[in-house]
């Protein structure tokens, strides 16, 4: 008998079968691999300060140092680097946003995560005329990297079965019973999957396409991440992803032409170097209504559960949210109001 099934293996379900076998508890993850998912496509890059608004992202004190700390040591522990600490450049596109960052650097809340601030055009291969606003602790995770390690270590141990996960095979009682397989529980983590998943429909989940480009450029900077509209990332050899979009009506993995053309020129508007597109991949982000993730187990069903709902912030949320899921589930520790699913009971 298994303690924990996980369905799914990005990176909601990844992070949570680690830190529960770390507890020294028996899981097996059935994940059915797509290069297509959120986890996979998703560009990585975590940050303090939401630039639009500029304001601390929700929980930034407690996340960013439990995550970077979690990807640092699972570098240790693979022999690799999965986390690459990098300063974010905020562009501002007018004296009054760059006026609104420099009253930020007082604020108790944003000011110890603006670093430095860059005089106009402080970068030739840039257009910054209002100057450069730097960030930091952030950077970004290698996912991909990520993923496929963890992937090689579950299926080495015998904690990973390749398959899609079928809702006719499962039977919920006093335990858990898929196929074969026995559990004392079950754990969704499928992202945008959940939402046809009978015992968690009812979650608002709020979908939102995304599209990144990959670019090539000899002469962009690579030791930054720039974020204007458009963040750029460098990912070794003068690579660099660009991106995000947001789109919420076709939620499809198909990139389309209109948003690598939005994505280019917004590139153009940004960058006075020359850069060729190499790749443009998207997906689908399993966000919710409220903008905090969901975890705990169903109501009236103490046996299965799910961790999901990570968003556009999938790696700072995880490492902290999944080690408090797991604190919950093995040490009865009460879960954080605003991400408990218990919140929503009165939709069921
Ligand atoms: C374009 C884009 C850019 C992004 N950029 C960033 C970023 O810079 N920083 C950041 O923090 N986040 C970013 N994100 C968001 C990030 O990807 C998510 O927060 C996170 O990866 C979601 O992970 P997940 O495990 O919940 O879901 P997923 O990655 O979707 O994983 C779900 C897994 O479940 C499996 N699965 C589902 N159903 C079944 C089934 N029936 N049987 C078997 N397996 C199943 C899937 O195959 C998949 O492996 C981005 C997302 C996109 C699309």
């Amino acid at each position: 008998m298994k303690d924990f099934i996980i369905v799914g293996q990005g990176l909601a379900g990844s992070i949570l079968a680690w830190n529960l076998m770390q507890e020294g508890c028996s899981v097996l993850i059935i994940d059915h691999f797509d290069a297509t998912t959120s986890s996979q496509v998703a560009a990585g890059v975590y940050l303090p300060i939401t630039g639009r608004r500029i304001v601390r992202t929700w929980m930034a004190d407690e996340l960013i140092p439990c995550a970077e700390d979690f990807y640092s040591s699972l570098g240790k522990f693979f022999n690799t680097d999965f986390i690459h600490q990098l300063s974010v450049l905020e562009i501002p596109d007018s004296v009054k946003v760059y006026n609104e960052w420099q009253m930020r650097k007082s604020h108790a809340d944003t000011g110890k995560y603006i670093a430095r601030f860059h005089a106009p055009d402080s970068f030739s291969e840039l257009n910054c005329p209002y100057g450069a606003v730097e960030l930091k602790p952030s950077g970004y995770v290698d996912l991909k990297k990520l993923l496929a390690h963890l992937r090689s270590y579950f299926v080495q141990n015998g904690s990973l079965k390749d398959a899609v996960f079928d809702f006719k095979h499962l039977q919920v009682s006093d335990t858990i019973r898929y196929g074969d397989i026995e559990s004392k529980n079950i754990i969704f983590c499928e992202g945008i999957a959940a939402q046809s998943n009978p015992y968690f429909r009812h979650l608002p989940f709020q979908p939102s396409k995304g599209e990144v480009l990959t670019i090539h450029s000899e002469l962009l900077p690579q030791d930054y991440i720039i974020n204007k509209s458009v963040f750029v990332l460098p990912i070794g050899n003068h690579y660099f992803k660009a991106g995000s979009t947001y789109e919420w009506k076709e939620l499809n993995n198909i990139p389309t032409e209109a948003a690598r053309e939005k994505l280019s020129r917004q590139l153009k508007e940004l960058i006075r170097v020359p850069f060729e597109i190499t790749g443009h991949l998207a997906s689908v982000r399993p966000s919710v209504k409220a903008r905090r993730p969901f975890a705990g187990m169903r109501s009236g069903i103490p046996n299965v559960g799910i961790f999901n709902g990570l968003g556009t912030k999938g790696v700072m949320l995880s490492p902290y949210l999944s080690r408090h899921f797991v604190n919950h589930l093995l040490k009865k520790e009460k879960l954080m109001p605003e991400i408990d699913i218990a919140q929503y009971d009165d939709l069921l």
